[in-house]
C-alpha cells in the first residue's frame, strides 16, 4: 500500500455526466423535475421523483438498465485500475446515492477498487421504491458549512478521513472533482496533497477566483485522457517523494543501533523505474 488517498468525485468526474440527470432525462421525467426544483433541496427532489417513477409503473430493473449505460470517458476506468494497482487507497465522495454509485461501479467492474463510498444512502424499500436520503440529517443536526448544500459538506467528510489516519503514515490526499461542492473539500487538503479540478468547470472557477486560498498543488485536467495521465504522473511523483523521505528520514537513528539489526532497519531500496 502506497502512502497516498485518492478521492474521487463521482458525477463528472469518474462518469461523463450527473447521475441524477442522466436517469432523470433518460426516463423522461426532466419536466417535472424542472418544474419541482425550485420548490425543494435537490437531494429531497431525487427522493421525491423516485416516488413519481415507481407510481409511474417504472421498475427498479429499468432504472439499473439506465445507470448501466451511462457515459464514461474510456480512459477512466484504466486509469481507476492504475492507480489501485499503484498501491493507492482510492475512495468516493458524492453528492449522488449510494444505489446509483455501486450500481454503475458494479456494472464497471471496478467497485471493489474503492475502500470507500461516502455519498446519500440510497435503498430500494418494500415496495419496490427507491428512497434517496440526505448524508447529513439537515432538520436533526445542520452541518454549519456555508459553503455547502443541507444535505453533504464533503469538506467534513474530507476531514473525517484526515483524522483516521495515522499521523506518522504521512499519507499525502489527491483529490478529483468538478463540482461546486469539490471546493469545500478542495481547501481542507494541506500543502503536501494535490486537487485536480475539472477545467471550466464550477470548482476550477472558484479556485482560479483565488488560488493561494487553497494550500494543496492545482493539476486541472479536462477530459478522461487528461485524467488518467495527469493522476497517474502525479501518484509516481509523490510515490518518488515518499521513498526518498524514507530514505533520508532525519528520525533515522541508524548510529545507536548495533551492526546487524542497524541492517535490518536498513530502507528498502529505491524501486528502478521498469
Ligand atoms: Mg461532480
Ligand atoms: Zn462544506
Amino acid at each position: 500500500m502506497s502512502g497516498i488517498v485518492v478521492v474521487f468525485d463521482f458525477d463528472k468526474t469518474i462518469v461523463d455526466c450527473d447521475s441524477d440527470n442522466w436517469v432523470i432525462d433518460e426516463l423522461g421525467f426532466t419536466d417535472l423535475f424542472n418544474q419541482l426544483l425550485p420548490t425543494m433541496p435537490w437531494n429531497s427532489l431525487m427522493d421525491r421523483m423516485m416516488m413519481e417513477l415507481h407510481s409511474q409503473g417504472v421498475t427498479i430493473e429499468e432504472i439499473e438498465e439506465v445507470l448501466k449505460r451511462i457515459p464514461i470517458h474510456p480512459r477512466v476506468v484504466p486509469a481507476i485500475k492504475a492507480a489501485q494497482a499503484l498501491g493507492c487507497d482510492l475512495r468516493v465522495v458524492s453528492d449522488a446515492n449510494m444505489f446509483f454509485i455501486e450500481t454503475i461501479l458494479k456494472h464497471l467492474g471496478i467497485k471493489d477498487c474503492f475502500s470507500e463510498i461516502n455519498t446519500n444512502p440510497g435503498y430500494v424499500n418494500e415496495e419496490g421504491r427507491l428512497r434517496i436520503l440526505p448524508y447529513h440529517d439537515f432538520n436533526k443536526a445542520p452541518h454549519g458549512c456555508g459553503l455547502c448544500p443541507p444535505n453533504m459538506c464533503k469538506g467534513l467528510i474530507i476531514e473525517r478521513i484526515q483524522d483516521s489516519i495515522c499521523p506518522q503514515e504521512s499519507k499525502r490526499f489527491i483529490y478529483l472533482g468538478d463540482g461546486a461542492g469539490d471546493y469545500c473539500p478542495s481547501l481542507r487538503l494541506k500543502e503536501r496533497d494535490c486537487v485536480m479540478p475539472r477545467k471550466d468547470f464550477p470548482v476550477w472557477d472558484l479556485i482560479c477566483k483565488d488560488p493561494l486560498l487553497v494550500k494543496a498543488e492545482i493539476h486541472e485536467w479536462s477530459d478522461g485522457g487528461d485524467l488518467e495521465r495527469v493522476l497517474i504522473y502525479l501518484i509516481n511523483k509523490i510515490s518518488k517523494e515518499q521513498e526518498a523521505s524514507q530514505f533520508f528520514s532525519p528520525d533515522c537513528k541508524l548510529q545507536t543501533l548495533s551492526v546487524s539489526s542497524a541492517h535490518e532497519a536498513l530502507p528498502k531500496p529505491l524501486r528502478v523505474q521498469q
